[in-house]
Protein backbone atom coordinates (compact mmCIF):
# COMPACT_ATOMS: atom_id res chain seq x y z
CA UNK A 1 0.00 0.00 0.00
CA UNK A 2 1.84 3.36 -1.10
CA UNK A 3 -0.72 5.55 0.67
CA UNK A 4 -2.01 5.28 3.84
CA UNK A 5 -5.50 6.36 4.36
CA UNK A 6 -6.62 8.36 7.81
CA UNK A 7 -9.24 11.27 8.68
CA UNK A 8 -7.41 14.24 10.05
CA UNK A 9 -9.58 16.81 11.82
CA UNK A 10 -8.47 20.09 10.62
CA UNK A 11 -10.71 22.39 12.90
CA UNK A 12 -8.72 25.43 13.81
CA UNK A 13 -5.54 23.98 12.35
CA UNK A 14 -3.32 26.61 10.98
CA UNK A 15 -3.48 25.70 6.71
CA UNK A 16 -1.53 27.59 3.96
CA UNK A 17 -2.59 27.70 0.11
CA UNK A 18 0.70 29.19 -2.09
CA UNK A 19 -1.73 30.54 -5.19
CA UNK A 20 -4.48 32.71 -6.11
CA UNK A 21 -6.34 31.67 -8.70
CA UNK A 22 -8.90 28.87 -9.78
CA UNK A 23 -7.57 25.83 -7.90
CA UNK A 24 -6.25 27.94 -4.86
CA UNK A 25 -10.00 28.92 -4.72
CA UNK A 26 -11.26 25.06 -4.74
CA UNK A 27 -8.76 23.73 -2.41
CA UNK A 28 -9.59 26.52 -0.45
CA UNK A 29 -13.42 26.15 -0.45
CA UNK A 30 -12.68 22.28 0.99
CA UNK A 31 -10.39 23.42 3.68
CA UNK A 32 -13.10 25.77 4.85
CA UNK A 33 -15.48 23.19 4.84
CA UNK A 34 -13.39 21.19 7.13
CA UNK A 35 -13.44 24.51 9.80
CA UNK A 36 -9.38 25.20 9.08
CA UNK A 37 -7.78 28.18 9.61
CA UNK A 38 -6.39 29.21 6.34
CA UNK A 39 -3.70 31.49 5.32
CA UNK A 40 -3.15 32.17 1.55
CA UNK A 41 0.03 33.62 -0.15
CA UNK A 42 0.34 34.62 -3.45
CA UNK A 43 1.08 37.53 -5.76
CA UNK A 44 -2.61 38.18 -7.09
CA UNK A 45 -5.64 36.81 -5.93
CA UNK A 46 -9.17 36.01 -7.60
CA UNK A 47 -12.09 37.96 -7.21
CA UNK A 48 -13.57 34.56 -5.62
CA UNK A 49 -10.72 34.17 -3.65
CA UNK A 50 -11.07 37.47 -2.27
CA UNK A 51 -14.72 37.02 -1.56
CA UNK A 52 -14.27 33.91 0.15
CA UNK A 53 -11.10 35.60 2.07
CA UNK A 54 -13.72 38.80 2.87
CA UNK A 55 -16.19 36.42 4.32
CA UNK A 56 -14.14 34.23 6.47
CA UNK A 57 -11.66 36.78 7.46
CA UNK A 58 -8.18 35.28 5.80
CA UNK A 59 -5.18 36.72 6.04
CA UNK A 60 -4.22 37.54 2.23
CA UNK A 61 -0.12 37.53 2.55
CA UNK A 62 -0.10 39.30 -1.50
CA UNK A 63 4.15 38.56 -1.75
CA UNK A 64 6.57 36.12 -3.35
CA UNK A 65 7.00 33.00 -2.01
CA UNK A 66 10.20 32.81 -0.11
CA UNK A 67 11.66 30.72 2.87
CA UNK A 68 12.77 34.69 4.51
CA UNK A 69 9.08 35.91 3.60
CA UNK A 70 7.27 33.01 4.43
CA UNK A 71 9.20 30.69 6.74
CA UNK A 72 7.33 32.18 9.84
CA UNK A 73 4.01 31.21 8.62
CA UNK A 74 5.41 27.36 7.62
CA UNK A 75 6.80 26.94 11.03
CA UNK A 76 3.35 27.50 12.00
CA UNK A 77 1.55 25.57 9.64
CA UNK A 78 0.02 21.96 9.82
CA UNK A 79 -0.34 21.30 6.33
CA UNK A 80 0.46 23.25 3.13
CA UNK A 81 -0.99 23.18 -1.08
CA UNK A 82 0.67 24.47 -3.45
CA UNK A 83 -1.69 25.62 -6.08
CA UNK A 84 0.44 27.67 -8.76
CA UNK A 85 0.77 26.83 -11.99
CA UNK A 86 4.45 27.43 -11.54
CA UNK A 87 6.72 24.21 -11.23
CA UNK A 88 10.06 25.78 -9.87
CA UNK A 89 7.79 27.54 -7.44
CA UNK A 90 5.87 24.85 -6.30
CA UNK A 91 9.22 22.78 -5.98
CA UNK A 92 10.33 25.59 -3.21
CA UNK A 93 7.07 25.24 -1.21
CA UNK A 94 7.62 21.84 -1.48
CA UNK A 95 11.03 21.84 0.11
CA UNK A 96 10.41 24.02 2.57
CA UNK A 97 7.49 22.49 3.76
CA UNK A 98 9.24 19.01 4.01
CA UNK A 99 11.92 20.60 5.78
CA UNK A 100 9.68 21.47 8.52
CA UNK A 101 8.00 18.18 8.07
CA UNK A 102 4.84 20.11 7.62
CA UNK A 103 2.69 17.98 5.16
CA UNK A 104 2.46 19.56 1.33
CA UNK A 105 0.01 18.92 -1.27
CA UNK A 106 1.63 19.85 -5.07
CA UNK A 107 -1.50 19.92 -6.79
CA UNK A 108 -1.12 17.10 -9.95
CA UNK A 109 2.59 16.53 -9.02
CA UNK A 110 2.83 13.24 -6.79
CA UNK A 111 6.67 13.68 -6.69
CA UNK A 112 6.75 16.79 -4.57
CA UNK A 113 3.55 15.78 -2.45
CA UNK A 114 3.49 14.04 0.96
CA UNK A 115 0.03 13.78 0.93
CA UNK A 116 -3.02 13.57 -1.62
CA UNK A 117 -6.55 14.14 -1.41
CA UNK A 118 -9.54 11.44 -1.99
CA UNK A 119 -12.52 11.77 -4.31
CA UNK A 120 -15.06 11.79 -1.85
CA UNK A 121 -18.50 11.76 -0.75
CA UNK A 122 -19.71 14.03 2.15
CA UNK A 123 -22.32 13.04 3.61
CA UNK A 124 -21.13 14.07 6.91
CA UNK A 125 -20.43 12.44 9.68
CA UNK A 126 -20.48 10.03 7.10
CA UNK A 127 -17.00 10.31 4.45
CA UNK A 128 -16.26 8.28 1.38
CA UNK A 129 -13.12 8.53 0.58
CA UNK A 130 -12.08 6.75 -2.92
CA UNK A 131 -8.09 6.96 -3.97
CA UNK A 132 -6.68 5.74 -7.30
CA UNK A 133 -3.14 6.56 -5.39
CA UNK A 134 -2.83 9.67 -7.44
CA UNK A 135 -2.65 7.66 -10.73
CA UNK A 136 -6.43 8.74 -12.41
CA UNK A 137 -8.51 11.25 -10.61
CA UNK A 138 -10.84 10.91 -13.43
CA UNK A 139 -11.34 6.71 -12.36
CA UNK A 140 -11.56 7.95 -8.95
CA UNK A 141 -14.30 10.45 -9.75
CA UNK A 142 -16.32 7.37 -11.77
CA UNK A 143 -16.19 5.16 -8.77
CA UNK A 144 -18.03 7.84 -6.65
CA UNK A 145 -20.60 8.28 -9.04
CA UNK A 146 -20.91 4.36 -8.72
CA UNK A 147 -21.13 4.46 -5.47
CA UNK A 148 -22.98 7.35 -4.66
CA UNK A 149 -25.51 6.20 -6.65
CA UNK A 150 -25.86 2.99 -4.56
CA UNK A 151 -25.59 4.52 -0.77
CA UNK A 152 -28.92 5.27 0.66
CA UNK A 153 -29.96 8.90 0.88
CA UNK A 154 -30.87 9.16 4.58
CA UNK A 155 -27.44 8.16 5.84
CA UNK A 156 -26.85 11.54 7.50
CA UNK A 157 -30.10 10.65 9.85
CA UNK A 158 -29.35 7.01 10.16
CA UNK A 159 -26.05 8.80 11.89
CA UNK A 160 -27.23 10.97 13.85
CA UNK A 161 -30.09 8.93 14.94
CA UNK A 162 -27.12 6.02 16.36
CA UNK A 163 -25.52 8.56 17.82
CA UNK A 164 -28.22 9.81 19.78
CA UNK A 165 -28.85 5.76 20.66
CA UNK A 166 -25.70 5.24 21.88
CA UNK A 167 -25.72 5.78 25.12
CA UNK A 168 -29.20 3.52 25.27
CA UNK A 169 -28.14 0.66 22.44
CA UNK A 170 -25.08 0.28 25.41
CA UNK A 171 -27.49 0.18 28.54
CA UNK A 172 -30.05 -2.45 26.60
CA UNK A 173 -26.88 -4.94 24.97
CA UNK A 174 -23.99 -5.01 27.65
CA UNK A 175 -22.32 -7.18 25.46
CA UNK A 176 -20.44 -6.88 22.32
CA UNK A 177 -22.22 -9.17 20.42
CA UNK A 178 -25.29 -8.70 21.21
CA UNK A 179 -25.03 -4.13 20.76
CA UNK A 180 -23.49 -5.54 17.41
CA UNK A 181 -26.52 -8.03 16.53
CA UNK A 182 -29.40 -4.94 17.17
CA UNK A 183 -26.90 -2.37 15.40
CA UNK A 184 -26.89 -4.27 12.38
CA UNK A 185 -30.77 -5.39 12.61
CA UNK A 186 -31.32 -1.52 13.23
CA UNK A 187 -29.46 -0.12 10.72
CA UNK A 188 -30.31 -2.90 7.95
CA UNK A 189 -34.10 -1.93 8.51
CA UNK A 190 -33.47 1.82 8.55
CA UNK A 191 -31.80 1.83 4.90
CA UNK A 192 -34.83 -0.35 3.24
CA UNK A 193 -37.62 1.44 5.43
CA UNK A 194 -37.66 5.07 6.05
CA UNK A 195 -40.41 4.51 8.92
CA UNK A 196 -38.05 2.42 11.14
CA UNK A 197 -35.90 6.05 11.74
CA UNK A 198 -39.51 7.83 12.34
CA UNK A 199 -40.51 5.30 14.33
CA UNK A 200 -37.82 5.86 17.79
CA UNK A 201 -35.88 3.88 19.81
CA UNK A 202 -38.27 1.89 21.85
CA UNK A 203 -40.73 1.38 19.13
CA UNK A 204 -37.84 -0.73 17.09
CA UNK A 205 -36.44 -2.10 20.41
CA UNK A 206 -39.81 -3.38 20.86
CA UNK A 207 -39.87 -5.17 16.81
CA UNK A 208 -36.54 -6.33 17.35
CA UNK A 209 -37.21 -8.26 20.71
CA UNK A 210 -40.40 -9.43 18.87
CA UNK A 211 -38.28 -10.91 16.47
CA UNK A 212 -35.80 -12.56 18.62
CA UNK A 213 -38.51 -14.18 20.41
CA UNK A 214 -39.99 -15.65 17.44
CA UNK A 215 -43.56 -13.68 16.85
CA UNK A 216 -42.56 -10.89 14.91
CA UNK A 217 -44.98 -9.57 11.84
CA UNK A 218 -43.89 -10.50 7.85
CA UNK A 219 -44.60 -8.33 5.14
CA UNK A 220 -45.25 -9.08 1.10
CA UNK A 221 -43.66 -7.08 -0.92
CA UNK A 222 -45.14 -7.26 -4.18
CA UNK A 223 -42.99 -6.32 -7.17
CA UNK A 224 -42.76 -5.51 -10.11
CA UNK A 225 -39.56 -7.18 -12.19
CA UNK A 226 -39.82 -5.07 -15.31
CA UNK A 227 -39.86 -6.68 -18.93
CA UNK A 228 -36.58 -8.71 -18.57
CA UNK A 229 -33.26 -6.53 -18.87
CA UNK A 230 -32.55 -6.35 -14.96
CA UNK A 231 -30.95 -2.93 -15.12
CA UNK A 232 -35.18 -1.95 -15.57
CA UNK A 233 -35.97 -3.21 -11.92
CA UNK A 234 -35.84 0.38 -9.93
CA UNK A 235 -33.84 0.78 -7.10
CA UNK A 236 -36.57 -0.16 -4.50
CA UNK A 237 -37.20 -3.52 -6.31
CA UNK A 238 -33.20 -4.12 -6.06
CA UNK A 239 -33.26 -3.14 -2.18
CA UNK A 240 -36.58 -5.44 -1.25
CA UNK A 241 -35.00 -8.53 -3.00
CA UNK A 242 -31.42 -8.20 -1.54
CA UNK A 243 -33.01 -8.15 2.46
CA UNK A 244 -35.76 -10.93 1.32
CA UNK A 245 -35.92 -14.04 2.83
CA UNK A 246 -38.40 -15.98 0.51
CA UNK A 247 -38.94 -15.20 -2.53
CA UNK A 248 -42.00 -16.00 -4.81
CA UNK A 249 -42.01 -15.60 -8.74
CA UNK A 250 -43.27 -15.90 -11.64
CA UNK A 251 -42.00 -17.89 -15.13
CA UNK A 252 -41.41 -14.31 -16.69
CA UNK A 253 -38.96 -13.29 -14.84
CA UNK A 254 -35.83 -13.55 -16.28
CA UNK A 255 -32.95 -15.33 -14.61
CA UNK A 256 -30.82 -12.34 -14.61
CA UNK A 257 -33.06 -10.55 -12.31
CA UNK A 258 -33.07 -13.94 -10.06
CA UNK A 259 -29.66 -12.90 -9.64
CA UNK A 260 -30.26 -10.06 -7.66
CA UNK A 261 -31.86 -12.07 -5.08
CA UNK A 262 -30.07 -12.28 -1.87
CA UNK A 263 -27.85 -15.07 -1.77
CA UNK A 264 -29.79 -16.60 1.00
CA UNK A 265 -32.96 -16.23 0.19
CA UNK A 266 -35.10 -19.13 -0.79
CA UNK A 267 -36.40 -18.91 -4.16
CA UNK A 268 -40.10 -20.59 -5.00
CA UNK A 269 -41.12 -20.81 -8.51
CA UNK A 270 -44.66 -20.39 -8.60
CA UNK A 271 -45.61 -20.35 -12.46
CA UNK A 272 -45.86 -22.66 -15.25
CA UNK A 273 -42.92 -25.20 -14.13
CA UNK A 274 -40.75 -27.39 -16.97
CA UNK A 275 -43.47 -30.02 -16.76
CA UNK A 276 -46.74 -27.42 -17.63
CA UNK A 277 -47.33 -28.32 -14.19
CA UNK A 278 -48.60 -24.67 -12.80
CA UNK A 279 -49.15 -24.10 -9.49
CA UNK A 280 -52.46 -22.59 -9.09
CA UNK A 281 -53.26 -19.20 -7.81
CA UNK A 282 -54.89 -20.41 -4.82
CA UNK A 283 -51.88 -22.40 -3.61
CA UNK A 284 -49.79 -19.28 -4.18
CA UNK A 285 -51.95 -17.30 -1.95
CA UNK A 286 -51.37 -19.94 0.62
CA UNK A 287 -47.67 -19.45 0.57
CA UNK A 288 -47.98 -16.14 0.64
CA UNK A 289 -49.86 -16.29 3.45
CA UNK A 290 -47.95 -19.19 5.24
CA UNK A 291 -44.47 -17.00 4.73
CA UNK A 292 -46.04 -14.35 5.78
CA UNK A 293 -47.02 -15.82 9.26
CA UNK A 294 -43.85 -17.02 10.23
CA UNK A 295 -42.47 -13.66 10.05
CA UNK A 296 -40.43 -13.52 7.06
CA UNK A 297 -40.05 -10.58 4.80
CA UNK A 298 -41.63 -11.96 1.42
CA UNK A 299 -41.45 -10.93 -2.04
CA UNK A 300 -43.73 -12.03 -4.69
CA UNK A 301 -41.98 -11.09 -7.78
CA UNK A 302 -43.74 -10.58 -11.00
CA UNK A 303 -42.96 -9.48 -14.82
CA UNK A 304 -43.82 -6.72 -15.72
CA UNK A 305 -46.07 -4.50 -13.81
CA UNK A 306 -47.92 -6.89 -10.52
CA UNK A 307 -51.32 -4.41 -11.52
CA UNK A 308 -51.11 -4.89 -15.18
CA UNK A 309 -52.38 -8.07 -15.95
CA UNK A 310 -50.57 -9.72 -13.09
CA UNK A 311 -53.70 -10.83 -10.45
CA UNK A 312 -51.81 -8.36 -7.95
CA UNK A 313 -55.09 -6.93 -6.89
CA UNK A 314 -56.45 -10.34 -6.45
CA UNK A 315 -53.37 -11.83 -4.18
CA UNK A 316 -53.19 -8.30 -2.66
CA UNK A 317 -57.18 -9.14 -1.65
CA UNK A 318 -55.84 -12.11 0.47
CA UNK A 319 -53.42 -10.72 2.27
CA UNK A 320 -56.04 -8.06 3.37
CA UNK A 321 -58.36 -10.53 4.55
CA UNK A 322 -55.50 -12.32 6.76
CA UNK A 323 -54.71 -9.25 8.34
CA UNK A 324 -50.69 -9.13 6.56
CA UNK A 325 -48.65 -6.02 6.22
CA UNK A 326 -48.26 -5.32 2.24
CA UNK A 327 -46.01 -2.72 0.15
CA UNK A 328 -46.31 -2.70 -4.09
CA UNK A 329 -42.91 -1.67 -5.77
CA UNK A 330 -44.67 -0.82 -9.33
CA UNK A 331 -42.27 -2.27 -12.60
CA UNK A 332 -41.91 -1.38 -15.84
CA UNK A 333 -44.74 -3.12 -18.19
CA UNK A 334 -43.82 -5.07 -20.83
CA UNK A 335 -45.79 -2.62 -23.12
CA UNK A 336 -43.77 0.20 -21.96
CA UNK A 337 -40.57 -2.08 -22.00
CA UNK A 338 -41.02 -3.44 -25.80
CA UNK A 339 -41.45 -0.68 -26.86
CA UNK A 340 -39.10 1.29 -25.99
CA UNK A 341 -36.48 -1.23 -26.88
CA UNK A 342 -38.19 -1.67 -30.26
CA UNK A 343 -38.29 1.99 -31.28
CA UNK A 344 -41.99 2.70 -31.23
CA UNK A 345 -43.37 5.37 -29.35
CA UNK A 346 -46.53 4.31 -28.11
CA UNK A 347 -48.12 7.88 -28.53
CA UNK A 348 -46.84 10.62 -30.92
CA UNK A 349 -48.44 13.88 -31.76
CA UNK A 350 -49.18 12.48 -35.65
CA UNK A 351 -50.11 8.69 -35.43
CA UNK A 352 -51.88 8.00 -32.33
CA UNK A 353 -53.39 10.01 -29.49
CA UNK A 354 -54.65 6.92 -27.51
CA UNK A 355 -52.99 4.01 -26.20
CA UNK A 356 -54.54 1.15 -25.12
CA UNK A 357 -53.24 -2.57 -22.96
CA UNK A 358 -55.69 -5.01 -23.15
CA UNK A 359 -55.03 -9.33 -22.93
CA UNK A 360 -56.24 -11.65 -25.02
CA UNK A 361 -55.03 -15.04 -23.99
CA UNK A 362 -58.41 -17.16 -23.68
CA UNK A 363 -62.22 -16.85 -25.47
CA UNK A 364 -63.03 -15.78 -22.15
CA UNK A 365 -61.38 -12.25 -22.32
CA UNK A 366 -61.69 -11.89 -25.88
CA UNK A 367 -65.39 -11.86 -25.58
CA UNK A 368 -65.31 -9.13 -22.88
CA UNK A 369 -63.30 -6.93 -25.59
CA UNK A 370 -64.58 -4.30 -26.79
CA UNK A 371 -63.96 -4.55 -30.55
CA UNK A 372 -65.52 -0.90 -32.03
CA UNK A 373 -63.24 0.99 -29.88
CA UNK A 374 -60.43 -1.27 -30.10
CA UNK A 375 -60.28 -1.20 -34.10
CA UNK A 376 -60.64 2.20 -34.49
CA UNK A 377 -58.10 4.52 -36.07
CA UNK A 378 -54.74 6.47 -34.59
CA UNK A 379 -54.14 4.65 -31.65
CA UNK A 380 -52.54 1.84 -30.45
CA UNK A 381 -52.99 -1.24 -29.07
CA UNK A 382 -50.87 -3.40 -26.84
CA UNK A 383 -51.96 -7.21 -26.61
CA UNK A 384 -50.63 -9.40 -23.99
CA UNK A 385 -50.36 -12.83 -23.95
CA UNK A 386 -52.08 -12.51 -27.55
CA UNK A 387 -50.35 -15.22 -29.68
CA UNK A 388 -52.96 -18.14 -29.22
CA UNK A 389 -55.37 -16.40 -29.84
CA UNK A 390 -54.06 -13.89 -32.79
CA UNK A 391 -56.14 -15.18 -35.68
CA UNK A 392 -59.48 -14.52 -33.37
CA UNK A 393 -58.10 -11.06 -32.88
CA UNK A 394 -57.41 -9.94 -36.60
CA UNK A 395 -60.69 -11.21 -37.79
CA UNK A 396 -62.70 -9.46 -35.07
CA UNK A 397 -60.68 -6.03 -35.78
CA UNK A 398 -61.22 -6.42 -39.61
CA UNK A 399 -64.50 -7.04 -39.15
CA UNK A 400 -64.89 -3.94 -36.98
CA UNK A 401 -63.35 -1.83 -39.27
CA UNK A 402 -59.92 -1.69 -38.81
CA UNK A 403 -57.66 -2.05 -41.58
CA UNK A 404 -56.15 -4.87 -42.68
CA UNK A 405 -52.62 -2.61 -43.88
CA UNK A 406 -52.81 -1.48 -40.48
CA UNK A 407 -49.31 -1.81 -39.13
CA UNK A 408 -47.92 -4.29 -36.81
CA UNK A 409 -44.77 -5.10 -34.50
CA UNK A 410 -44.91 -8.12 -32.86
CA UNK A 411 -41.86 -7.80 -29.45
CA UNK A 412 -40.63 -11.30 -28.51
CA UNK A 413 -38.30 -11.64 -25.52
CA UNK A 414 -38.19 -7.54 -25.14
CA UNK A 415 -35.74 -5.97 -23.68
CA UNK A 416 -33.60 -9.08 -23.33
CA UNK A 417 -30.78 -10.11 -25.61
CA UNK A 418 -32.67 -12.49 -27.86
CA UNK A 419 -35.21 -9.78 -28.20
CA UNK A 420 -36.63 -9.87 -31.88
CA UNK A 421 -39.01 -7.72 -33.24
CA UNK A 422 -41.47 -8.85 -36.13
CA UNK A 423 -42.87 -5.98 -38.44
CA UNK A 424 -46.26 -6.76 -41.05
CA UNK A 425 -49.29 -5.65 -41.73
CA UNK A 426 -52.75 -6.70 -39.43
CA UNK A 427 -53.68 -9.48 -41.53
CA UNK A 428 -49.91 -10.79 -41.50
CA UNK A 429 -50.44 -11.24 -38.11
CA UNK A 430 -50.82 -15.30 -38.10
CA UNK A 431 -48.58 -15.94 -40.82
CA UNK A 432 -45.74 -14.07 -39.65
CA UNK A 433 -46.35 -15.84 -36.02
CA UNK A 434 -46.01 -18.96 -38.03
CA UNK A 435 -43.07 -17.85 -40.09
CA UNK A 436 -40.83 -16.69 -37.70
CA UNK A 437 -41.60 -19.31 -34.98
CA UNK A 438 -42.41 -16.50 -32.31
CA UNK A 439 -42.68 -17.97 -28.97
CA UNK A 440 -43.58 -16.57 -25.58
CA UNK A 441 -43.17 -13.61 -24.04
CA UNK A 442 -44.07 -11.79 -26.83
CA UNK A 443 -46.15 -8.43 -27.43
CA UNK A 444 -48.31 -7.56 -30.09
CA UNK A 445 -48.40 -4.51 -31.08
CA UNK A 446 -50.79 -2.77 -33.65
CA UNK A 447 -51.41 0.91 -34.82
CA UNK A 448 -49.61 3.30 -36.99
CA UNK A 449 -46.66 4.17 -34.33
CA UNK A 450 -45.07 0.69 -34.90
CA UNK A 451 -43.71 1.84 -38.50
CA UNK A 452 -41.49 4.01 -36.89
CA UNK A 453 -39.51 0.79 -35.24
CA UNK A 454 -37.90 0.37 -38.57
CA UNK A 455 -36.33 3.84 -38.02
CA UNK A 456 -35.97 4.23 -34.09
CA UNK A 457 -34.89 0.95 -33.46
CA UNK A 458 -32.14 1.42 -31.09
CA UNK A 459 -31.34 -1.82 -29.04
CA UNK A 460 -28.33 -3.11 -30.11
CA UNK A 461 -28.53 -6.94 -29.66
CA UNK A 462 -32.42 -6.58 -31.11
CA UNK A 463 -33.35 -7.95 -35.08
CA UNK A 464 -36.03 -6.79 -36.96
CA UNK A 465 -37.52 -9.09 -39.08
CA UNK A 466 -40.19 -9.20 -41.39
CA UNK A 467 -41.80 -6.80 -44.17
CA UNK A 468 -41.28 -2.98 -43.18
CA UNK A 469 -44.68 -1.93 -44.44
CA UNK A 470 -45.19 1.98 -45.11
CA UNK A 471 -47.71 3.72 -43.82
CA UNK A 472 -48.56 5.56 -47.43
CA UNK A 473 -46.45 5.37 -50.54
CA UNK A 474 -43.97 8.32 -50.28
CA UNK A 475 -43.75 7.16 -46.19
CA UNK A 476 -40.04 6.92 -46.14
CA UNK A 477 -40.09 10.73 -46.45
CA UNK A 478 -43.19 11.26 -44.15
CA UNK A 479 -41.30 9.70 -41.62
CA UNK A 480 -38.38 10.61 -41.83
CA UNK A 481 -39.48 14.46 -41.84
CA UNK A 482 -42.03 13.57 -38.75
CA UNK A 483 -39.36 12.12 -36.66
CA UNK A 484 -36.62 14.41 -37.31
N1 LIG B 1 -47.61 -8.03 -15.46
C1 LIG B 1 -46.92 -8.17 -16.72
C2 LIG B 1 -47.75 -8.89 -17.78
C3 LIG B 1 -48.06 -10.30 -17.47
S1 LIG B 1 -48.92 -11.07 -18.77
C4 LIG B 1 -46.49 -6.80 -17.24
O1 LIG B 1 -46.90 -5.78 -16.69
O2 LIG B 1 -45.74 -6.76 -18.19
C5 LIG B 1 -47.63 -11.85 -19.63
C6 LIG B 1 -47.52 -11.27 -21.02
O3 LIG B 1 -46.76 -10.06 -20.99
C7 LIG B 1 -46.76 -12.13 -22.00
O4 LIG B 1 -47.60 -13.13 -22.53
C8 LIG B 1 -46.36 -11.14 -23.05
O5 LIG B 1 -47.43 -10.79 -23.88
C9 LIG B 1 -46.06 -9.92 -22.20
N2 LIG B 1 -44.63 -9.86 -21.88
C10 LIG B 1 -44.06 -9.86 -20.67
N3 LIG B 1 -42.73 -9.74 -20.76
C11 LIG B 1 -42.44 -9.66 -22.06
C12 LIG B 1 -41.24 -9.51 -22.80
N4 LIG B 1 -40.05 -9.46 -22.20
N5 LIG B 1 -41.32 -9.46 -24.15
C13 LIG B 1 -42.50 -9.52 -24.76
N6 LIG B 1 -43.66 -9.64 -24.11
C14 LIG B 1 -43.65 -9.71 -22.79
Amino acid sequence: MEYFPITVRLQDQQCIIVGGGEIAHRKLKSLLKAQAKVSLIALDFSLDVRALAEQYQLPLYQQDFNEKLSGKLLDEAYLVIAATDNRELNQQVSVAARRRRVWVNVVDDLDLSTFIMPAIIDRSPLLVAISTGGVSPVLARKIREKIEWLLPTNLGQLLSKLKAYRPRIKKKFPDLKSKRDFSEWYIEQAITDPTVIKNGFDANLETYQAINAGNQKGKVYLVGAGPGDAELLTVKALKVLQTADVVLHDALVSEQILEQVRRDATLVHVGKRAHNHSVTQDETNRLLVQYAKQGLSVVRLKGGDPFIFGRGGEELEVLVAAGIDYEVVPGITAASGCASYAGIPLTHRDYAQTVMFITAHCANSIDKLNWQSLAREKQTVAIYMGLLRNETLVSNLMEHGRDGATPIAIIENGTLPEQRVVRGTLQQLSGLVKQYQIVSPALIVFGEVTVLADRLGWYQHSTLLGAQVKLSENDEDLVLRKVS
